[in-house]
């Protein structure tokens, strides 16, 4: 589950992580309010307004048809008023967010964090996330933090530093000032890091993330560490024991589809393609997915029904498919193992009739336990359903309704 910038800011900050302060705004009223007080609490004349979406690249997005960059310096109260207005209620397009880009309902309003002073403000990067092929976490970092990061990654890899963190141990203390070291801080900015550092690991493992990834961690020009940007990604499967970060979650920022899915049990990912697929198992899903790339299609969706297919969830499952306008055809790929190919194939009629009217071609294959049978139930019940055991016969009535 990712969560807002300004809700990792506040977990961070719990965790004793030093970040750049800021207050949530929803409209340009409470933008300038917020930027009185930021002044008033940080003693900064600048305040920038930080777009709140589910999507990173903000700093070099635009609203749409305008030139209001995501993130922004305001100088002044009234700049704080028309940044606010430019980007509230509209939507920014960022490298991360696709063409159709995210509307923004909040912004926050931070302190400016890169005053001059004795030395000029550094950005770093730093992220925290589980390796799976050493099932360690690992702490991802280099001294060159800031907008340009996957150019880093592409171009100059062997700048990136990382650490693996043993689950006996945790982070130790060398590790800590070790990365402070590789950072090139010394002093009190070292010290810094080292707190950083060691707080930002506590944060990730104490509330079960996926990933804490800070970008820029800066180096202010009076050295101090702080988290300028946070983008936290928490595993969904530990939020049971979260209920206070479970309700941090924002439906608003996710597929309208996948959270009806989610509602239904259904495991659910909307892609781009033409060609719908409801699927029992996650396994014979991928396959499935291949036999319509293979046969001239793309997929449409991934979807999981799960192992006992029944008439709710498969009509609940054609809803959602149908639900996206780009789906020419659906493929139901059922193999019967617990589950008996007629009773599937029962649900899938009675699902048919209860939706009526299915403005698409239906390309049913059922495989194992009673596959003949339910293939006689859809032949006989008069319904616009290709019925197909092989794979293979599926594909091909796959590509004929296509074409
Ligand atoms: P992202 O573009 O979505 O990753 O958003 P960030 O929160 O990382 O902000 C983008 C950029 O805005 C940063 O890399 C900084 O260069 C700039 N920025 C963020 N906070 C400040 C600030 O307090 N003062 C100034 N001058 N620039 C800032
Ligand atoms: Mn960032």
């Amino acid at each position: 589950m990712n969560i807002h910038e300004y809700q990792a800011k506040a977990i961070l900050n719990k965790y004793g992580v030093a970040i750049q302060n800021g207050i949530v705004a929803t409209t340009p009223e409470e933008a300038v309010e917020a930027a009185k007080q930021m002044h008033a609490s940080s003693g900064q004349s600048w305040v920038v307004v930080k777009s709140q979406i589910h999507a990173g690249g903000r700093g070099k997005g635009n609203i749409v048809g305008t030139e209001q960059r995501g993130v922004a310096l305001a100088k002044n109260l009234d700049a704080v008023k028309e940044i606010s207005t430019n980007i509230l209620g509209n939507v920014l397009v960022t490298i991360q967010t696709g063409e159709k880009g995210k509307k923004v309902s909040k912004v926050l309003v931070a302190e400016d964090v890169y005053y001059p002073g004795a030395s000029e403000p550094k950005e770093y990067y730093m992220s925290v996330l589980l390796d799976r092929q050493t099932s360690q976490n690992v702490i991802i970092y280099t001294t060159e933090g800031g907008m340009d990061i996957e150019e880093v990654a592409e171009h100059t890899p062997e700048k990136i530093h990382k650490e693996w963190i043993d689950p006996l141990t945790g982070l130790t203390g060398f590790q800590a000032r070790k990365i402070a070291y590789n950072l090139g801080l010394s002093g009190q900015a070292n010290k810094e890091m080292v707190k950083f550092v060691t707080a930002l690991y506590k944060a990730y493992e104490e509330t079960d993330s996926a990933m804490f990834e800070i970008n820029p961690v800066l180096k202010t020009s009076d050295d101090k560490i702080l988290a300028v940007d946070a983008k936290v990604d928490i595993d969904d499967n530990a939020l049971y024991r979260h209920a206070d970060l479970a309700e941090l979650r924002d439906e608003s920022e996710e597929d309208p589809t996948e959270v009806e899915a989610k509602k239904s049990n259904l495991n659910y990912v909307k892609l781009d393609g033409n060609v719908g697929c409801m699927v029992n198992g996650a396994g014979l899903a991928m396959a499935t997915m291949d036999i319509i790339k293979l046969s001239g299609g793309e997929p449409a969706n991934f979807l999981d029904v799960g192992g006992t297919a029944n008439a709710q969830t498969v009509e609940a499952g054609f809803r959602i498919i149908l639900s996206d306008p780009n789906v020419k055809a659906i493929l139901v790929n059922v193999f019967g193992g617990i589950v008996r190919c007629d009773r599937v194939a029962q649900g899938i009629v009675d699902a048919y009739n209860n939706i009526g009217n299915i403005p698409v071609p239906i390309i049913v294959r059922l495989q194992g336990t009673n596959a003949e049978e339910g293939k006689k139930l859809i032949d006989d019940s008069g319904l616009k359903v290709f019925s197909a055991i092989q794979l293979k016969e599926a594909a091909d009535l796959v590509k004929q309704v296509l074409s």
